[in-house]
């Protein structure tokens, strides 16, 4: 039986002590929940979440990693900077990193492989834009992304994985895929990953819904057999979270 995973991306917004001040105000809001609940953050409010979370489940996640270890790559943060500061997590492949600084699936899979060597868990993004869904090629193109995004990563790896499907025409819309549109690309997802690396994987990975999600449609979407939970924007900056995060 997987685990939900509900994931708040915070983006680029919330100064440290927002931060603190956000999460004190999400962290009895999501108490009790039988999902496992994370705030990824942007990366200089990762120390101040972590201290700000100790002593419950929530994990906390990082928002983006550079694929080498360190050096003159100025403005980037490493995986080891993201695990020393304390976070579990990394969304990898987010939509507006593609579209705004240019993100390749090459790139995108030398960043998965690093945040798993490293042993960082990445929430792997994929999703179709809307005339990709128009012209019938949704499940093409997630199978595409998914497929380089994956490349040289081992069975046992993609186990620990999360794979977040979030259609671009549903991110920060209020416009969100319909229950029946998500679980149907979330299922060909597992069935991907079901050719890729065997049932076993197939059964262990856990896909999330992401796009518009709020208080209102979470329970709905996460009761699907193949959403294991959701990638949340703009209801995760609010005490809405709460109810996402145990829907
Ligand atoms: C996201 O950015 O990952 C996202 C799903 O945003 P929103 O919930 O605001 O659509």
């Amino acid at each position: 039986m997987r685990k939900k995973i509900i994931a708040g991306n915070w983006k680029m917004n919330m100064t440290p002590s927002e931060a603190k001040a956000l999460a004190e105000l999400l962290i009895p809001l999501v108490k009790g929940t039988k999902n496992e609940v994370v705030f990824c953050v942007p990366a200089i409010d990762v120390t101040t979440v972590v201290k700000a979370v100790k002593g419950t489940k929530i994990q906390v996640g990082g928002e983006n990693i550079y694929f080498e270890d360190k050096g003159a790559y100025t403005g980037e943060t490493s995986a080891d900077m993201l695990l020393d500061a304390g976070a579990k997590y990394v969304i990898l492949g987010h939509s507006e990193r593609r579209e705004y600084f240019k993100e390749t699936d090459e790139d995108i899979n030398k960043k998965v492989l690093k945040a798993l060597e490293k042993g960082l868990t990445p929430i792997l993004c994929c999703g179709e834009s809307l005339t990709q869904r128009e012209q019938g090629i949704t499940i093409d193109w997630i199978r595409m992304q998914i497929k380089i995004a994956l490349q040289g990563v081992t069975a046992e790896q993609a186990q620990k994985m999360v794979i977040a499907y979030e259609p671009i025409w549903a991110i920060g819309t209020g416009k969100t895929a319909s229950t029946e549109q998500a679980e149907e690309v979330c299922r060909a997802i597992r069935v991907l990953i079901r050719e890729l690396y065997g049932q076993k994987t197939a059964n262990a990975i856990r896909i999330q819904y992401g796009g518009s999600v709020n208080a209102k449609n979470a329970a709905e979407l996460f009761s699907q057999p193949d959403i294991d939970g959701g990638l949340v924007g703009g209801a995760s900056l609010k005490a809405d979270f709460g109810a996402v995060a145990t829907a």
